[in-house]
């Protein structure tokens, strides 16, 4: 069963069957820039709680195997790195595979006392929620939703759905693919495609297993393993446990986390015009993906159309605002943390039912730039694996 809640769904079913008293919940929410134009919300310094490691059969493993280190050439500024090379090769994750949050649950499984830990009990009545299988925490998810949801008062291209499931006191949230990009993906021109393993091959120009051994460029390249790290924040009122792909570190174990290196690829840059695209469109993502995790670097390299990198540039993500700010074309870093604090009070506001086969959609696209919900209670939906539910009850 599916229900549409919009402006006009006045009298929701759902209002009426559920007799229970609710609190009120609104029905959409915009994602007008111009309603989230204040002061930058407090967003505590995130801290790493763990990491864990994907294999080439994509296997979980709870330890940083897969941490590759940066290793960047003599001279940046003049380098020629043939993104095209070993394409014939590469082995490509299935995209029609869903892992949704399989992954990072089996992180939270293996790692439930660091969700006890995190805050010492002070009264008797959280000594004993402690130990009631609760996690402490607000929201459960990935990243790269968050980095959506940070940039949706800004998007004009691509439609989102996020699926939201209250259990246990968490609620999770999950990406369903909507059908416009689940075409734009079945629909890419063999180009494109090719395009999409220029950024992985960039990655092995600039990495090393182990720090010491210079990048191995004749490797086939792979977008199966991978490194991530687990980070908890909050922000204001809602704690969050998610967790982000990294690409590599700056050689110096004591720290990882202060030293982790996110690497992109941009086409060069030659007119103001592409300057201020990159900026306006290119950047913001880039930031909001970084500034989550609080990951301190990111390493770009600008390649020409035949996919060959030419020169590296090194941005701090906290100083990339900066090349926005007072622009009124481009974006504000208040605007998109506190669209996502909004956010998150909506998604608590609305997914009332703690009930893990229950979920709730919210969907965005950029022509009504609104969020809308549904309801789903036939197990259509669901994606919390049971292997999760039963251990966590234990
Ligand atoms: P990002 O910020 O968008 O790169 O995504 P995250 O860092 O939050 O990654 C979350 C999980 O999704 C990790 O296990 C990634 O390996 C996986 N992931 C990231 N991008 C993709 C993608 O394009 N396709 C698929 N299937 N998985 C992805
Ligand atoms: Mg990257």
């Amino acid at each position: 069963m599916k229900r549409r809640t919009d402006d006009t769904d006045a009298t929701s079913k759902r209002q009426k069957v559920n007799r229970e008293p609710v609190s009120y919940s609104p029905k959409t929410l915009q994602s007008n820039p111009a309603l989230y134009d204040g002061n930058f919300p407090y967003f505590r310094q995130p801290r790493e709680i763990g990491c864990f490691s994907l294999d080439i059969d994509r296997e979980f493993h709870n330890d940083a195997r897969q941490l590759r280190y940066y290793f960047p050439p003599d001279d940046t500024k003049r380098v020629k790195f043939d993104l095209t090379k070993g394409y014939e090769k590469y082995i490509k994750r299935d995209d029609d595979v869903k892992e949704r949050l399989d992954i990072l649950l089996k992180w939270v499984l293996a790692n439930r006392e660091k969700f006890n830990l995190h805050k010492k009990p002070e009264t008797k009545e959280e000594i004993h929620t402690q130990k009631d299988g609760n996690l402490h925490t607000d929201f459960i998810t990935w990243r790269g939703h968050l980095t959506k949801i940070l940039c949706t008062p800004y998007e004009n291209r691509e439609d989102w759905k996020m699926a939201v499931s209250l259990f246990n006191g968490t609620y999770y949230i999950s990406e369903v693919e909507t059908e416009e990009s689940r075409d734009r993906r079945k629909n890419m021109t063999s180009a494109h495609k090719e395009m999409t393993y220029w950024g992985y091959k960039f990655e092995q120009y600039v990495v090393s297993a182990d720090g010491h051994t210079p990048p191995s460029t004749e490797d086939t390249v792979n977008n199966i393993e991978g490194y991530c790290t687990v980070v908890r924040t909050r922000l204001n009122e809602n704690s969050l446990v998610f967790s982000g792909e990294v690409d590599c570190c700056r050689g110096d174990n004591t720290k990882p986390s202060k030293n982790y290196v996110e690497l992109k690829t941009s086409r060069e840059i030659y007119t103001d015009r592409q300057y201020r695209n990159f900026k306006r469109f290119k950047l913001i993502k880039w930031w909001a993906q970084s500034f989550l995790p609080g990951l301190p670097t990111i390493v770009a390299g600008f390649r020409d159309d035949d996919g060959v990198v030419t020169k590296l540039e090194t941005y701090e993500t906290m100083k990339i605002p900066d090349l926005v700010k007072d622009d009124p074309y481009m974006w504000n870093p208040s605007v998109c943390v506190n669209f996502c604090d909004k956010f998150l009070c909506f998604v608590k506001q609305v997914v009332q039912k703690d009930d893990p086969r229950c979920v709730y959609l919210f969907e965005w696209n950029p022509s009504s730039k609104r969020i809308i919900y549904t309801v789903h209670e036939d197990d259509q939906q669901t994606f919390l694996p049971d292997w999760f539910l039963e251990e966590m009850q234990k």
